[in-house]
């Protein structure tokens, strides 16, 4: 009851700051999504004050050319390890579940790891996917030695880079963002000092969510942009230092497509050549190909931030949970699915 008084309290100090402005945040978390919506936190908003969701849910990111990979690796007889929520989402021709081939689902990459040894005998890929807070752990796991039946098909990227290209587009017409406070718990904050635009670092509690609104509609109506961070008992200003250095030991920066956007420079990571042996696109010659886009599906719009679930006519009939259409109803952390299961972003 009392955190129910205290987020009202913030809802009216963001109105009164807003008034008379027109305000879109950005949040680039799935995390982030589930807590707004599930907590009704936009109900609680004014209506000039619109909060959208961008590329901030891993799977719904991977765009359909590493899911046909990872299909054409199953079919050639690798046993795929693969978190759940990526077992729906669709290829261009296919998803993982629906494909032929020995699909295992881990909780980790260690779990991959294990069942690779387990089985000396088969060919073992996970497809690693993530930002920045799982990139450190694919990352120990390639120092740690592991077995060389076992390899990875890397689907890591990082945030600020598309966040830097949904600024140069300039067609969602942000006023700023909410960060993701997990994914700076690792980078740090001086890599998002860079970008001349109001940002929050908030933590996923629905009162952490509110308060971090809160101080990002202070800072555009008194137009700052700077990076503040209201999740200080987590981020540090440097960040995780050895997990950054665990990355950079193994990891190149490089370009790489997301679902919805084009090729984002610098937006991706490759192994370094001494891990290359573990990189299952190489190892098995398969080559990315640009997928197609489902027909239909507005993934694309509503990870950039400039359409929302409803806007679908797919939303709720011809697409569910059960029968997904595109990624962002088929991950926990999609847009489409959590509005689907909590509400229409109330
Ligand atoms: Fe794509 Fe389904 Fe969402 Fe429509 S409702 S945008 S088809 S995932």
């Amino acid at each position: 009851m009392q955190e129910e008084q205290i987020a009202k309290g913030l809802a009216k100090k963001i109105e009164k700051l807003a008034a008379g402005r027109e305000i879109k945040i950005m949040h680039v978390c799935g995390t982030h999504e589930y807590t707004i919506t599930k907590s009704g936190i936009r109900s609680l908003l004014p209506k000039n004050v619109k909060v959208v969701m961008g590329p901030g849910c891993p799977v719904c990111v991977t765009p359909q050319a590493e899911i046909d990979a990872i299909v054409e690796l199953a079919e050639q007889g690798k046993v795929i390890c693969t978190y759940g929520d990526l077992l729906r989402v669709p290829g261009s021709r296919t998803s993982l579940y629906d494909s032929v081939g020995e699909i295992h689902i881990v909780q980790s990459i260690s779990q991959a790891v294990d069942f690779a040894r387990e089985h000396p005998d088969k060919e073992v890929v996970f497809m690693a996917v993530g930002f920045e807070t799982t990139a450190p752990t694919t990352a120990a796991v390639m120092l740690a030695n592991p077995p060389d039946n076992f390899s990875i098909l890397v689907s890591h990227r990082l945030v600020p880079p598309a966040m830097k290209w949904l600024m140069q587009q300039g067609e969602a017409n942000l006023s700023g963002f909410l960060l993701p406070g997990h994914v700076c718990a690792i980078s740090g904050i001086e890599e998002y000092e860079q970008f001349p635009v109001p940002q929050v670092i908030a933590g996923f509690e629905p009162l952490q969510v509110m308060y971090g609104l809160y101080k990002l509609v202070r800072q555009i109506v008194e137009n700052r942009a700077e990076v503040e961070n209201a999740y200080m008992s987590v981020v540090k200003r440097e960040g995780n230092v050895k997990a950054k250095h665990m990355m950079a030991e193994v990891f190149d920066v490089c370009d790489i497509m997301w679902r919805g956007f084009p090729v984002i420079p610098d937006s991706g990571l490759r192994l370094k050549p001494q891990f290359e042996k573990y990189d299952a696109l190489k190892k098995y010659g398969i080559t990315l190909k640009p997928g197609m886009e489902t027909k239909g599906c507005l993934c694309n719009q509503l990870l950039r931030g400039i359409k929302e679930p409803t806007d679908c006519k797919l939303f709720g009939r011809a697409c569910t949970p059960l029968k997904p259409v595109g990624a962002c109803m088929v991950s926990t952390e999609g847009a489409c699915r959590i509005w689907y299961t909590y509400g229409r972003g109330a």
